[in-house]
């Protein structure tokens, strides 16, 4: 016989809680949280439905990984330290292979930040799976978009369109590239422990979900400022320099998506102990460019400006 709803939620997702705030989780009409003083508290929310952010045959486990990630990504482009989570998970019927391998990816994730699953809603519907995550920082330590500074330096955390070319191949638009692409796609690393160091060294920082340029764009708009990104600096594997050069397609890697890096600003003042701390990250940490006060964004290759074709992922567009 199929579990309930009741069950569902027992076996799979109650765990006990270790953040020393959370005073109630699973169980009750709400969960209770003490927020520490001195500190607010971030809170975003992502919905990922199948056939659009994923496709049906996709590893439960990777899925519940990827869910996960992507919160915290946001998390991390705020400088926020990842606590809690909710979870809305509507599901077509009940699965037990499948419930399990997707609790197992999203506690993998959750683990590795000592983050509690507070709660959520399991309803009966297409496959959509919705997480809203809750972070700390200091107060007036977030990064916002909005800080970035004329002359400040733009830099990428990681490499950038891996995800990108690796959604490609499942689409069999090209040959399947190396398990470690696919897992740049399926698993992205959220950058939690630059958002951390970054609080106190960038002045905007955002995000890489539809592609770098979509998203630097927002950051300059915030800002209200210009840049001019060098596209000859720019992190990429062999695979997608190779993929660009074939395709004649400069611009790939900038408007791929999917890569869950971090793009910040950093005045001139802080760029010494940027790369002091980055040493100690276990990705590489780029500058790609420059802000000024141009009012747009424009990419330079040997020198010459190159035209952005390809256009960002944007849902009703
Ligand atoms: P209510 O009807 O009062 O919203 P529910 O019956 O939906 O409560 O859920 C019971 C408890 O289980 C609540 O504490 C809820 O937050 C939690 N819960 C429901 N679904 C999930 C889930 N997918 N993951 C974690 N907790 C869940
Ligand atoms: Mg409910």
């Amino acid at each position: 016989m199929a579990l309930s709803e009741f069950e569902i939620i027992k076996q799979y997702f109650t765990r006990s809680t270790k953040q020393p705030g959370c005073e109630l989780g699973v169980g009750d009409d709400c969960a209770l949280l003490t927020v520490e003083p001195g500190m607010q508290m971030a809170v975003t929310i992502d919905t990922l439905v199948e056939n659009v952010h994923f496709f049906t045959d996709v590893d439960a486990q990777a899925l519940g990984y990827k869910s996960l990630a992507v919160s915290l990504s946001d998390l991390s482009a705020m400088g926020a330290e990842p606590r809690y989570a909710t979870l809305a998970l509507t599901l077509p019927e009940v699965n037990a292979l499948w419930l399990q391998g997707f609790s197992d990816g999203f506690f993998e994730l959750a683990d590795q930040y000592h983050l509690d699953l507070i709660g959520g809603d399991i309803t009966r519907g297409p496959l959509s799976i919705t997480i809203q995550a809750h972070g700390v920082v200091p107060d007036g330590q977030a990064l916002l978009r909005s800080g970035a500074g004329i002359g400040d330096l733009i830099y990428v955390t990681g490499v950038i369109g891996d995800a990108g070319l690796a959604l490609k191949s499942c689409r069999g638009d090209v040959q399947c590239c190396d398990p470690l692409m696919l897992n740049r796609l399926h698993k992205p690393e959220p950058r939690v422990e630059a958002g951390l160091v970054l609080r106190n060294l960038a002045s905007a920082c955002v995000d890489i979900s539809d592609g770098l340029a979509a998203d630097l764009s927002h950051v300059l708009q915030a800002s209200k400022v210009g840049a001019v990104v060098n596209a000859d600096e720019l992190p990429l594997s062999e695979a997608v320099q190779s993929y660009q050069q074939r395709n004649s397609q400069p611009d790939f890697a900038l408007t791929a998506g999917e890569d869950y890096e971090l793009c910040f600003t950093v005045p001139e003042k802080n760029v010494k102990q940027l790369e002091i701390s980055s040493r100690n990250w276990s990705y590489p940490c780029t500058c790609i460019g420059r802000i000024d006060n141009s009012g747009q964004l424009s990419f330079l290759k040997n020198g010459q400006r190159i035209e952005i074709t390809g256009n960002s992922y944007q849902h009703f567009s």
